[in-house]
């Protein structure tokens, strides 16, 4: 029989499952509309021009059009002042239908994150940027998930890969991907190891994992000879490099020697805005039924549904 290795590495693409996850948050989206009578709304909060970010978050705004939602973006000069970014915080948190908030990231310099956490309702932290949501996540409990973090999760779990006792290395650290992502391997029972940019001989680490999830911000960093034979790869990196989207991981290397990984562009990336779109509609449901998001509340924790 052929192994996998020898037939070539399965592809990983997140286009087909965002597709099919956009085709459900619409269904659901014309079922709020009809039963609540307005239309959930996103908003995206962009202080100062950031070209790449700002690329990214239209075609944010452009998918919810495609799914029924409606989108509002709030843009502040880059001179912002922080009462400027919480005052508009809040003017947005006065609407009803605004379900969810995402703000532009990075910020600008002096406009520190704290800012935009004292004020962002939890509720309404769809990309899980608050310290709620991500101590939910930490405790096991269920919250808010940053976007990016749970698509990467997410496509090994709707590509049938098994997670349960594989040993998975996460490259990065960083609140929003590398930390969540690591959080939520170990909530689908894998043996995880977290790298950064200060761990001792990263390639003999990697060399031991089944799974790899990359998401450092380095172009081509990950190569083949660094992998197990047969290892999972999830590269979540996003790089320009000459005009061409490249990943974290040297694809051309890697795919000699993985059983899978995810393709950049066409991986983690379109999962991603469709995983937002679903944290979306539970947020608008949750608001407009008085329920609590996913267990997001600071005082009525439920039960974790996993240690
Ligand atoms: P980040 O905040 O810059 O964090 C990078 C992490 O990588 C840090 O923890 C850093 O370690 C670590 N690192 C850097 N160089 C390293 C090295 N040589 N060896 C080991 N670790 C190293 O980046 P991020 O926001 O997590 O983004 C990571 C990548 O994901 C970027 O390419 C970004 O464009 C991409 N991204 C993709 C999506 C998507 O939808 N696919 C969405 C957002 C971002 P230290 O903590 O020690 O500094």
């Amino acid at each position: 029989m052929t192994s996998l290795v020898e037939a070539g590495p399965r592809l990983l693409r997140g286009g087909p499952i965002g597709t099919a996850i956009r085709e459900t948050v619409a269904a659901d989206v014309a079922a709020f509309r009809e039963e609540f009578g307005f239309q959930p709304t996103l908003a995206v909060l962009v202080v100062g021009a950031d070209a790449p970010s700002l690329v990214y978050l239209h075609k944010i705004l452009d998918g919810c059009r495609l799914v029924g939602i409606g989108d509002r973006l709030v843009e502040l000069p880059a001179d912002a002042k922080e009462d400027d970014v919480s005052n508009a915080l809040r003017t947005l948190q006065a609407d009803p239908k605004i379900a969810g908030i995402i703000v532009q990231q990075p910020l600008p310099r002096g406009i520190p994150l704290r800012v935009v956490i004292d004020t962002l309702d939890p509720m309404r932290d769809i990309d899980g940027i608050h310290p709620l949501n991500a101590g939910l996540l930490s405790l096991g409990y269920a919250g808010f998930l940053p976007a990016t973090a749970h698509a990467s999760v997410e496509i090994l779990k709707q590509s049938g890969i098994e997670i349960a006792g594989k040993h998975c290395v996460v490259v990065g650290r960083s609140n929003v991907i590398g930390k969540p992502a690591a959080m939520l391997m170990l909530r689908e029972n894998a043996t995880v190891t977290i790298c950064h940019s200060k761990t001792e001989d990263l390639p003999a680490i990697i060399r031991t994992a089944d799974i790899v999830i990359v998401a450092i911000g380095k172009p081509n960093f990950v190569t083949g000879d660094m992998l197990k034979r047969g290892a999972v790869v999830v590269d979540v990196g996003i790089n320009v490099v000459e005009g061409k989207v490249v990943g974290d991981v040297h694809f051309d290397s890697a795919v000699r020697v993985a059983s899978a990984i995810t393709p950049v562009p066409g991986g983690v990336g379109p999962l991603t805005n469709a995983i937002l779109l679903t944290h979306l509609v539970q947020a608008a449901r949750a608001k407009a039924t008085g329920s609590i998001p996913l267990g997001a509340h600071p005082l009525e924790v439920p039960a974790p549904e996993a240690k």
